[in-house]
């Protein structure tokens, strides 16, 4: 492989694409966790995160990267969901518990919401408090997303949703103080 290659064209040949909902392992060298790595420029770089980069346009910075499918060597960016290190701990906790593992004492799970999900609560028409519900979310999560405080880069290549109807609304409520 040339020096040069790029980040993803080493992902493009490691990862084994399968179809969209399926895992995309990771067929390179991976570490004792069993996440793949990549070395580039001289750096080591986890398969996955650098999936999600690849994929979202975003680097995850100080954020972890978890996997929905609990599968380590998953490259897969639809099985990757942007968390910290708290979400993390709880995702761990929780699919203990589910195993009937032992739980660290109490931990509220926190709701999560995948990059599809924000898209659809970005375009949804209805206000935040309905949305909040439906998805088991906060009022606050609904607003950073649709003031693409967070999840801005799911949401960038959509027209504004929300905002739109919030605005025929404030129109039609304009236009009726005339009749
Ligand atoms: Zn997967």
């Amino acid at each position: 492989m040339p020096a040069k290659c790029t980040i993803k064209e080493k992902l493009d040949r490691r990862i084994a694409r399968g179809g969209a909902e399926d895992c995309w392992n990771w067929t390179g060298a991976k570490n004792r966790q069993g996440y793949g790595q990549i070395c580039h420029l001289g750096r080591g770089v986890l398969a996955h995160r650098a999936a999600y980069e690849n994929a979202f346009g975003v680097s995850p910075g100080t954020l972890v990267v978890m996997h929905k499918c609990d599968n380590p060597s998953c490259c897969n960016p639809r099985h990757l969901l942007l968390g910290t290190v708290r979400d993390n701990n709880n995702d761990r906790h929780r699919k203990n518990r589910s195993r009937g593992g032992s739980s660290l004492g109490e931990c509220n799970p926190v709701a999560k919401i995948t990059a599809e999900q924000a898209r659809a609560i970005f375009l949804d028409p209805r206000p935040h408090n309905h949305v909040a519900a439906e998805y088991g979310i906060a009022f606050q999560t609904v607003h950073n997303i649709r003031a693409r405080k967070s999840w801005g880069h799911a949401t960038r290549d959509l027209s504004v949703g929300y905002a739109r109807w919030r605005s025929e609304q404030a129109n039609a409520r304009a236009g009726s103080q005339f009749r």
